[in-house]
């Protein structure tokens, strides 16, 4: 079965191509091709960067409208060719960041899945239009194909009530205004991953998925499903992450309209891309410059740093509160796949659960592992996370 995924967003848009054969394999399968088209390199054109058969090509892209066209001709033309046509692909499945609260899983798409991801365009004003747009293209080029939109707040949907509702009055609730959570095609991934890792059954963990990538959030998963989430209404909230504030007084934002005459435009953008771990350090979204920097002995990384772990350590505890318990604690995406110093200094902070780092095993990049002592009371797995694979299984279990 070939599934070829999207993930279509604002300023680039990542593909990837999957042989699952007969049967979908336990653990993720490398995909045979990827494609990223990045529109923020250059002013006149777009790069695409194509992997496939041991090489990579990179090719200047013009125009935004043929854009997807070209991105498919590398699947069947040159040296990146993997298949004779495009019709050897059996489904597509395509990554949405908001489904609301209709969707709890995937879904084939149909005119009113169309609708839905547009009706939400409000409320994700930066992804759902380069999803539909995704969706509508591969319609033309490919027509008899079935595709598949597999959403980020899908697994969010268990949340209850308490964990959802903001205390609003209560009519903004029904008209929309709640948590929905996102990152959850990654937590849920991390999630089965951790009860097949483990050797458990998932019902029966108590278990924090740390998502820390660019954008940062957690989730607390009991009895399978998601319980409580560190993102809300927008993945805005929760966690300081590389450009994003993260949660702050909600006064603040209108205190920066009257006082400073910001209108809602520039505060969007200096919430969204000034603030967090480049906002505070003055130096870099990424924390690898942010580490570089510490050791130069700039004072404003290492605020940056600490107010980072600060907030990471709380949400955790949060987190914990609402499990009641803690069987698992899971570091995944750029930061919690590679930081040790994160994942140390997170650690630290939760000895009084018994929680024990065995510090060796996370000093040497661990994947997909157990880096908890064999006497802590709860493990602490890294775990690789596979959006794109996931979302290749989602799609895969919809064939008829
Ligand atoms: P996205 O959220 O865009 O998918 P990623 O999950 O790839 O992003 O995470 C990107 C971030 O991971 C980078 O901004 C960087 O801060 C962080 N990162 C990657 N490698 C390391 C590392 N070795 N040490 C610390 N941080 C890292």
């Amino acid at each position: 079965m070939i599934i070829l995924v999207f993930n279509a967003g604002s300023s680039s848009q990542k593909s990837c191509l999957y042989n699952l054969g007969a049967s979908i394999p336990d653990t993720p399968l490398k995909p045979l091709w990827e494609a990223h088209l990045d529109w923020t390199v250059a002013q006149e054109f777009g790069l695409l960067t194509v992997k496939s058969n041991g090489i990579k090509r990179k090719i200047e892209v013009r125009e935004k409208a043929t854009a997807l066209k070209v991105v498919l001709d590398t699947l069947v033309i040159g040296e990146t060719q993997l298949l004779a046509n495009l019709q050897e692909i059996d489904l597509v499945g395509h990554r949405v960041v908001h489904g609301g609260t209709k969707y709890s899983q995937a879904v084939v798409i149909d005119k009113d899945v169309k609708k839905a991801i547009a009706d939400f365009i409000p409320l994700a004003p930066n992804h759902n239009p380069a999803h539909l747009e995704g969706i509508n293209t591969i319609e033309k080029i490919l027509p008899d194909v079935t595709q598949v939109a597999v959403f980020d707040t899908a697994f969010h949907t268990t949340i209850p009530q308490a964990a959802k509702v903001y205390p609003l009055p209560y009519k903004y609730f029904t008209q929309g205004i709640q948590r929905y959570g996102f990152h959850g095609i990654s937590h849920q991934y991390c999630a089965n991953r951790t009860a097949q890792i483990l050797q458990h059954p998932l019902e029966s963990l108590k278990i924090i998925t740390c998502h820390l990538g660019n954008g940062c959030s957690l989730a607390a998963i009991k009895d399978g499903g998601c319980i409580d989430t560190t993102m809300g209404f927008s993945p805005l909230e929760g966690l300081m992450m590389g450009t994003r504030c993260g949660s702050i007084d909600p006064q603040i934002p209108l205190y920066l309209m009257q006082e400073y005459a910001l209108d809602v435009a520039q505060v969007s953008h200096l919430l969204n891309q000034e603030s967090g771990l480049k906002g505070v350090s003055g130096i870099s979204a990424d924390l690898r410059n942010i580490l570089a920097a510490i050791n130069d002995g700039n004072a404003q990384a290492q605020l940056a740093f600490d107010i980072y772990l600060h907030r990471l350590k709380s949400s955790i505890g949060a987190m914990v509160a609402s499990l009641n318990g803690l069987d698992a604690l899971v570091f995944t995406a750029g930061v919690g796949e590679n930081s040790a110093i994160i994942r140390e200094k997170t650690c630290e902070g939760l000895t009084y659960l018994g929680l024990q780092l065995d510090s060796a095993k996370n000093k040497v990049n661990p994947v997909d592992e157990n880096i908890a002592t064999d006497d802590s009371n709860a493990a602490v797995l890294v775990i690789q996370t596979q959006e794109d694979w996931a979302i290749a299984v989602a799609t895969a279990s919809l064939q008829d």
